[in-house]
């Protein structure tokens, strides 16, 4: 009897005519390395995928498919894509074809349901190797490299990781404000006030609205030799009333507490969001390779977080006035010491205000600013105060003889006599010697 009513019930299944997936929006995300096309799917779709030359297009076929809406993305800021075209095919599936600006190479893959998101198509337009697309920050690689050349100091290079972005809005403040917009008004910020002092340079690890894997953030900081690595986030907690900033470092296990387990996990779930290929497998051999040299860095994670946790008290309340510890992916960099700063509740009306607000941006960058500098005045790294002999240091403009010996942690007097100088006036271009614990 069993047998009988299975056999019913899977012809029942093969006669009934099969839904067609719909596809009902598009969105476009011109990144500097690609450019990433999402289609809102209802359901998992077969699909294939080939190009075209003369002019360059992808061709995707999706199986079993239908649009139910116009396709129209939005402009693509890095002008890949030039249109989006879609037709029937052999009657039930649909067929996209993706008009581009040069040959890129294509990948695409499924994201399941996560965040604000269904189902969803991703497509991956990337620029191919040594073409001229958005290439920023494998520019500024290269010039940190040949400051970094012989015992020259070279300039501090703070990395700033505006947290979220394209594909992932992060926490949505009941008046509509995205965390993505915010932070990175505030990490633009910073980036102009590091870029303004002597012998600081920022790197943003985004500078426009699409989505960096969280593994890509750091991966971008250490790539540039980054000295320092300040995550910016505005997040949400189920209680509104939750106010205040807080400040984080890695923790290898538990959160400190329900707030920041709380968080870890929303931040965490960013990949999600902002959707990172899942094919993607080797993330676990990476995190053990990382852990081993994590602890060394931790100390100083800890120290400039203090730091940035007391300027920002500076400001207002802070929700924890210890640095927390927390989970974060974003975090797990051996080698570099790595805040995140969550700048301020977006769950919470009045903080959501704020946070929009241009000045208030400016208070809280200039407050990073100052907890970063108290940080350095603390603990310069190696390349800046090397053991093995004199370092040199080439005069930027701005700088005087005490901004110098404030960040050599030396005195003038010690600077003039060292230097042989008559006068304490400097000249940007001109080398000074910086002398070492022992020397001179
Ligand atoms: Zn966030």
């Amino acid at each position: 009897m069993r047998g009988v009513l299975a056999a019913a019930w899977l012809m029942l299944v093969f006669v009934a005519p099969v839904q067609a997936a719909e596809v009902s929006d598009v969105r476009v995300w011109g990144g500097p390395e690609h450019t990433r096309v999402v289609f809102d799917i209802s359901e998992p779709l077969d699909h294939s995928v080939f190009s075209l030359k003369d002019p360059h297009r992808l061709v995707i076929d999706l199986r079993n498919a239908r649009a139910v809406s116009r396709l129209s993305p939005g402009r693509d800021e890095q002008g890949r894509l030039s249109g989006l075209r879609s037709g029937v095919r052999d009657g039930t599936d649909l067929r996209l074809v993706l008009d581009l600006d040069r040959e890129l190479k294509p990948s695409t893959f499924l994201l399941p349901p996560s965040g604000p998101h269904g189902h969803r198509l991703v497509v991956d337009l990337q620029d191919k190797a040594g073409s001229s697309g958005g290439k920023r920050e494998a520019r500024r690689a290269v010039r940190s490299a040949e400051r970094s050349n012989g015992t020259r100091s070279r300039d501090l290079v703070i990395a700033i990781d505006a947290g979220h972005g394209g594909e992932d809005p992060g926490a949505i403040g009941h008046h509509g404000t995205h965390e993505k917009e915010v932070v990175l008004a505030i990490a633009r910020k910073l980036a102009r006030l590091v870029d303004a002092e002597p012998g600081m340079r920022a790197l943003l690890t985004r500078d426009g609205d699409y989505y960096v894997s969280l593994r890509q953030r750091a991966a971008i900081a250490r790539d540039n030799h980054a000295d320092l690595f300040i995550s910016l986030h505005a997040d949400a907690f189920k209680n509104p009333r939750a106010r205040g900033s807080s400040v984080y470092v890695l923790s290898q296990g538990g959160a400190s507490d329900e707030a920041a387990r709380w968080l870890a996990n929303r931040e965490n779930a960013a990949d999600r969001v902002g959707g990172v290929d899942l094919r993607d497998k080797d993330d676990q051999l990476a995190s053990v390779l990382l852990d081993l040299s994590q602890t060394a860095t931790m100390d100083a994670s800890f120290a400039l977080g203090e730091k940035v946790v007391g300027e920002l008290a500076s400001l207002g309340p802070v929700h924890r006035r210890q640095v927390q510890q927390a989970p974060f992916a974003v975090l797990k960099s051996p080698d570099l010491p790595s805040i995140l700063v969550e700048t301020a509740f977006i769950s919470n009306p009045d903080e959501e205000r704020r946070l929009k607000d241009p000045r208030h941006q400016q208070a809280l960058a200039r407050a990073l600013l100052r907890g970063i500098k108290g940080y350095f005045h603390e603990r310069l790294p190696e390349h800046g105060l090397m053991a093995s002999g004199p370092v040199e240091h080439v005069i930027q403009r701005g700088e005087t003889l005490s901004h110098i010996a404030s960040r050599y942690q030396t005195s003038v007097t010690r600077l003039r006599d060292f230097n042989q100088l008559s006068s304490d006036r400097v000249r940007a271009g001109e080398v000074l010697r910086i002398p070492v614990s022992g020397d001179g």
